[in-house]
């Protein structure tokens, strides 16, 4: 019994430390949401990813295939985005009938930084009753049906080659696998949520759908993504009424439009956010800037008492290079300073105008721009 229990545990322990190099690997590419250059943060590139697809046809209704119902989907989502925004980038995993593995559909979104990460599926299950839409977050489910259903849509690694070395000994059969969810960190679940919540709001106003909430489970896929993520249920093709609906184009239409309209709801909320704290942050750095004349360097230190520097205010000193600068008067305004400086050169020269952030001198250029 005790041998059992022993081989057991380290079969997990093995295959959880091989997830969590995995995960340390996916960790330290993570791109800061604050990083784009000279500005607030924007949405700029989604990846859309149908479900499925070539010899993996995902769920079968009675009619109908799972790979092609999330396909259309996806491909009038896209369309939506490209026409309505011309400042998002649409990238798709897929957009034909072909199959793709899942590391590779993260990869996609990885490569290519998306700012968000939207894979489409859609549902299917032996009882016929159960209907409605659910969005799905990356996290550790808190039922069983939460976790069969991501054990069902990971599986889809059984068709990959080589998949027991390429994710990491993972068994999407095994409960035990889905242990590493519950030691990750999730840097983007307050953004996902947030677009979750979102799509689930507009599938129910929109389109009129039965609203079966926002979800966490582990799915490789959205693990695999370093961005805020979402996978969508769009509804279940096991439930007759509800297939004929996801097949029909004006099911399709109105699906794609209420995810759109999740995305664009989101994207505004993110974008007026992070322009508020941008421009609240910028202000902050400019009242921190000041300017200043430096009067003299040297070697050895210089007490700010000296008499050299009698008759300025604002006396003090600054460290680089190995050497004590000194510096008097003190202006936030750069016009200012410099007529003052033209005043301190009848005594010193060399003197000239130099910008201090909080007690660093930094670049005048840097200053003046901040500044202007
Ligand atoms: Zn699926």
């Amino acid at each position: 019994m005790t041998r059992i229990n022993k081989r057991g545990f380290f079969h997990i322990k093995r295959k959880v430390t091989g997830l969590l190099v995995l995960t340390g690997l996916i960790f330290v590419f993570l791109p800061p949401l604050h990083a784009q250059e000279n500005g607030p943060y924007r949405v700029r590139t989604v990846v859309i990813d149908p479900g499925h697809g070539g010899r993996d046809p995902g769920a079968l209704g009675k009619r109908s295939k799972e790979k092609d119902i999330v396909l259309a989907i996806s491909l009038k989502l896209g369309k939506y985005i490209e026409q309505n925004m011309d400042d998002v980038n649409v990238i798709y995993t897929r957009d034909r009938d072909v199959f793709v593995e899942l590391d590779k559909r993260a990869e996609i979104a990885n490569e290519n930084k998306a700012d968000l990460f939207i894979s489409i599926h859609a549902n299917g299950l032996s009882n016929s009753r159960v209907y409605g839409a659910e969005t799905f977050v990356m996290g550790l489910h808190t039922n069983e049906r939460n976790l069969e259903i991501a054990m069902k849509e990971n599986a889809v690694i059984t068709l990959e080659e080589d998949y027991a070395s390429r994710y990491q000994g993972y068994d999407p059969h095994s409960a035990e696998s889905f242990i590493i969810f519950n030691l990750m960190q999730n840097k983007h679940l307050e953004q996902s949520l947030h677009f979750a919540s979102c799509v689930q709001n507009q599938f129910s106003e929109r389109a009129r759908r039965h609203d079966r909430g926002v979800k966490q489970a582990g799915f490789i896929v959205l693990w695999m993504t370093t961005m805020p993520s979402v996978l969508i249920e769009v509804g279940f093709v096991s439930n007759p009424q509800e297939e004929a609906y996801l097949m029909s184009e004006q099911g399709q239409d109105y699906l794609a439009s209420a995810i759109f309209r999740a995305f664009r709801d989101y994207k505004q909320s993110i974008e007026s956010r992070e322009e508020m704290a941008f421009s609240q942050a910028e202000a902050l750095s400019r009242r921190g800037v000041r300017y200043k004349v430096q009067v003299t360097a040297s070697g050895r230190r210089i007490s700010l008492d000296h008499e050299m520097f009698s008759g300025f205010s604002h006396v003090e000193e600054f460290t680089g290079n190995g050497l004590y600068k000194y510096a008097v008067g003190e202006e936030t305004d750069y016009q200012r300073i410099v007529k003052f400086s033209k005043s301190v050169r009848e005594r010193f020269p060399d003197a000239f105008v130099i910008a201090v952030r909080d007690t660093t001198v930094i670049p005048l250029s840097e200053a003046l721009r901040q500044t202007e």
